[in-house]
């Protein structure tokens, strides 16, 4: 995938990458290049992004948790969905632009080992399923794909198949307001019957499962996702990449 990519380019403008980007990734928190060999997340981040991109991205740290009301959900997200994140994300997503999960995945992934220690080795990454047509159209899973390249990383084991998305539902975005968002997805998911033995063992082991999706917008998607996960009594969290989530605060 990344042969895709002109070297030292930056993602974001097509400038070219690397420069200064060292300091502006010390300032933001996401890690200190000082050899080549010590992270190579980092330094696939600064090959393609300039520092000025790096600059102006939307990131949310460090308030990037909100729980939903009544539940014990909590939701970190990394970026505001705003641009360039909305663009690249776009991008990805409907041109196939798939060479952007390495990117997403690199970021996501520096975030989780400097922010998010607490989603641990004893965790189960479960990227949100679409439906079936869904899939068929656009050919691939947006969030099961980062999802894949975070969970290699991390070395988290990932099970894109333990939720089934088992009814077709309108795109959220299409949805006029949060009561039309809801009904849309009420109980659209459901814990893939054939996981029955796994599920027993996430609960044996007491594992966190990590409910991953690419954006949200007022987290109904999330919150039914983890609904029949919160309901069986697993432990369940969520990560997605970009949120246009508002924090009452
Ligand atoms: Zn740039």
């Amino acid at each position: 995938m990344l042969n895709f990519l002109r070297a030292e380019s930056c993602l974001i403008c097509n400038l070219s990458a690397g420069n200064n980007f060292s300091r502006q990734s010390e300032l933001l928190r996401l890690g200190v290049l000082e050899n080549k060999k010590d992270n190579p997340h980092l330094l696939f981040l600064k090959r393609h992004t300039c520092k000025d991109c790096l600059v102006h991205l939307p990131l949310l740290f460090p308030e990037n948790t909100w729980c939903f009301e009544h539940t014990d959900l909590e939701v970190k997200a990394l970026f505001s969905y705003k641009e360039p994140i909305k663009q690249l994300l776009l991008s990805y997503k409907f041109h196939h632009n798939l060479y952007l999960a390495n990117w997403f995945a690199a970021i996501m992934f520096l975030a989780w080992q400097r922010f998010w220690l607490q989603l641990s080795k004893q965790s189960v990454i479960v990227p949100v399923p679409l439906g079936k047509k869904r899939l068929r159209q656009r050919g691939f899973n947006q969030a099961a794909v980062i999802a894949e390249i975070i969970a290699e990383f991390a070395n988290l084991k990932i099970v894109p198949d333990l939720l089934i998305r088992q009814r077709e539902t309108a795109r959220q975005t299409e949805m006029r307001n949060k009561t039309a968002r809801q009904t849309n997805l009420k109980d659209a998911f459901i814990i893939n019957p054939e996981a029955s033995n796994f599920i027993q063992k996430i609960k044996q082991d007491n594992l966190l499962i990590i409910i991953f999706d690419d954006v949200t917008t007022t987290g109904t998607t999330i919150l039914e996702a983890a609904k029949p996960l919160l309901n069986t009594g697993i432990k369940t969290s969520a990560v997605v990449v970009a949120t246009e989530h508002q924090r009452k605060s």
